[in-house]
């Protein structure tokens, strides 16, 4: 039951001075952060990260997108790890996240709307969407040296 899942804190929200309050979420929830960085990642990396959506219509404005500047890149664990995640992250396209979700509270656009400006869409954050895909991304971000054991003060309450 416990998973680990990756988060990318992706270029509009590292620009916009959200890396704090985004943290923030995760170790409010409890969740032990692993490995972080802060990288920018050129256009192979961003292919492979999204190489699930290469056939997509939008695939060529989001890896613009998502190597128009630096990214922060975590990995957390906790139980049900990836749900919990995907939920403080709120739906993708962050017209329909719901307040409270991280997505909800810091953008309104809609994926319509990125569409009609040929643009990816900024929702500032990327979280993985299964145990698989995090398994994957985790490995594709951290080498197995900067991925930390150790105890946080919330194993014995949260966990
Ligand atoms: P992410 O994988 O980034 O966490 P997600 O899993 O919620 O997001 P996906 O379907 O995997 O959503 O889409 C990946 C990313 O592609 C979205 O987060 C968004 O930035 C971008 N995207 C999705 N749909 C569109 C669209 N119609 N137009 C432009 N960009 C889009
Ligand atoms: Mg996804």
């Amino acid at each position: 039951m416990i998973e680990r899942s990756l988060v990318i804190i992706k270029p509009d929200g590292v620009e916009r001075g959200l890396i704090g309050e985004i943290i923030k979420r995760f170790e409010n929830a409890g969740m032990k952060i692993l490995g972080m960085k802060m990288v920018w990642i050129d256009r192979k990396f961003a292919e492979k990260h999204y190489e699930a959506h290469k056939t997509k219509p939008f695939f060529k404005e989001l890896v613009e997108f998502i190597t128009e500047g630096p990214v922060v890149a975590f990995a957390v664990e906790g139980v049900h790890a990836v749900e919990n995640v995907r939920r403080l992250v709120g739906d993708t396209s962050p017209h329909e996240a719901a307040p409270g979700t991280i997505r909800g509270d810091f953008a309104h656009i809609s994926m319509d709307y990125a569409s009609r400006k040929k643009s990816g869409g900024k929702n500032v954050i990327h979280a993985s969407g299964s145990k698989k895909e995090a398994d994957a991304e985790i490995k594709l971000w951290f080498k197995k040296d900067e991925i930390h054991s150790y105890t946080t003060v919330h194993e014995k309450h949260v966990f």
